[in-house]
């Protein structure tokens, strides 16, 4: 777990879907602790497929 990303990226706490989903993208890329929830990664995909989803 990448601790230090952690401490500087916080999840908001009443943070949006929009805000959740990057805060998850942002993640990917500097550590590996936990994986995109399913929930979110069927937005991801819908918002790649269509950009008027979100
Ligand atoms: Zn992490």
């Amino acid at each position: 777990m990448n601790k230090e990303w952690h401490a500087k990226n916080k999840m908001p706490e009443k943070a949006t879907l929009k805000e959740r989903i990057d805060w998850h993208v942002r993640h990917q890329k500097s550590c590996a602790c936990r994986g995109m929830p399913k929930s979110l990664l069927k937005h991801l995909t819908a918002k790649r497929a269509n950009r008027t989803v979100l």
